[in-house]
């Protein structure tokens, strides 16, 4: 790694608009000259001199002769993945996931399951600054040649003005924290809307759609969504909270308040809930032991139990996706997505929970819709957070998100 780009240079060296859109289309493919010419309406010599220009600065390199069927074999130009690493992180409950990746989005390192529990306090926030430097430094990353972060938040996230709702500091936004004491730009976003990123950029059906809808089905539910080609945030940043559809005829309180939200009947925290019912209720399961010692059941513990096929486990998840699969149905509806992809630690549970999505949605949505509509797992699984971050951190510091 060259660490190519002057981090303090970046604004300066992006100096008019054509640069900004070649990088634009490049960060999804690679591109010859004329082909470039022509998607961005410029002439060739113009695009050849900024081109030069993105080459010289580090962030575009020549990638060598196209492998075409005869004719003439023009050259191909991409992002230069020695240009810097980026670093995409997923905050959870008490742990986080870490992904380093090369300029051009490769993966260099995974850091899986790192334990820190994050709160909204000063404090907290530097400690789990210096971990992550620290940890970063034992690999031998040194801060010169980071050129972004990306940080994913669960809850409310502004990502415009820096602010998360989750982690509120008072007076400051946490990504001024964050940029202070990583030494980097810093981007945060919602979880599910760089999960969402991260699987349009990165996932099996990378840049083949221009419209999908991601469901982040973990202890709590939420969604993000690519309309048109671009990630969809509204007007505060506060798109995608599907968990708090007024959706259920429940009476339960959900953890915002409000009654009968989507997330109350199939998010891991519901499902667990009518598990442990059915528990009270006499039900025999393997979690039953634990249960009645008294101990706290986790969301790991559902997952497990899911996995080792236990009955009421299944049975709960199979209820909660028929609930999801029926408000996807309604999604359908609006929206007329062409993918829609089931993700978050919740679809670990594979067939008990897509199933009854499925059906839900054969069911509810209006077939002349859902016949163009694909539904897929999450490719990328528990990489589709920190893959999001380190992806949206990129077209953060160029200036294109
Ligand atoms: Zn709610």
């Amino acid at each position: 790694m060259d660490g190519r780009i002057i981090k303090e240079d970046i604004a300066k060296r992006l100096d008019n608009r054509l640069k900004s859109e070649i990088l634009r289309k490049c960060i999804y493919r690679d591109y010859c000259i004329s082909d470039l010419s022509k998607i961005l309406g410029a002439s060739i010599p113009t695009v050849t001199k900024n081109l030069t220009e993105l080459i010289y600065d580090g962030f575009m390199t020549d990638l060598g002769k196209q492998d075409t069927s005869g004719g003439r074999r023009p050259s191909i130009y991409g992002l230069d993945g020695r240009a810097g690493f980026l670093v995409g992180i997923d905050v959870m409950r008490e742990q986080y996931n870490m992904v380093v990746t090369d300029f051009r989005g490769k993966i260099i390192d995974t850091f899986e399951w790192c334990k820190y529990d994050l709160k909204d306090r000063l404090e907290s926030v530097r400690g789990f600054c210096a971990t992550i430097r620290a940890t970063l430094e034992e690999h031998g990353y040194v801060s010169e040649e980071i050129l972004a972060y990306g940080i994913d938040l669960t809850g409310r996230v502004n990502p415009t003005t820096g602010i998360s709702y989750s982690y509120d500091l008072g007076d400051r936004p946490i990504k001024d924290v964050l940029e202070e004491e990583l030494g980097a730009i810093c981007h945060i976003d919602n979880d599910s809307r760089a999960m969402t990123f991260g699987e349009w950029m990165c996932g099996g059906l990378a840049g083949k759609v221009k419209d999908m809808i991601f469901i982040n089905v973990g202890w709590g539910l939420g969604m993000g969504m690519i309309l048109d080609g671009s990630i969809y945030c509204g007007k505060s940043g506060f798109s995608g909270e599907i968990g708090h559809f007024p959706f259920l005829d429940n009476n339960q309180i959900c953890q915002c308040g409000k009654i009968g939200c989507l997330e109350t009947g199939c998010s891991g925290s519901a499902i667990l809930g009518e598990v442990k019912e059915a528990l009270n209720a006499g039900r025999a399961s393997m979690l039953s032991a634990k249960y009645k010692a008294g101990e706290e059941l986790t969301f790991d513990d559902l997952i497990e139990a899911i996995k080792a096929e236990d009955v009421v486990a299944i049975e709960k998840t199979e209820e909660g996706g028929q609930i999801l699969g029926r408000a996807i149905a309604g999604l359908i509806n609006i929206f007329n997505p062409e993918l829609v992809v089931i993700g978050g630690r919740l679809s670990a549970a594979k067939g008990y929970i897509m199933d009854p999505i499925m059906s839900g949605i054969k069911r509810y949505a209006l077939n002349l819709i859902t016949r163009d509509t694909k539904v897929c797992y999450s490719s990328l699984m528990d990489k589709a957070g920190p893959m999001g971050a380190a992806m949206e951190a990129r077209s953060s510091l160029l200036g294109i998100l």
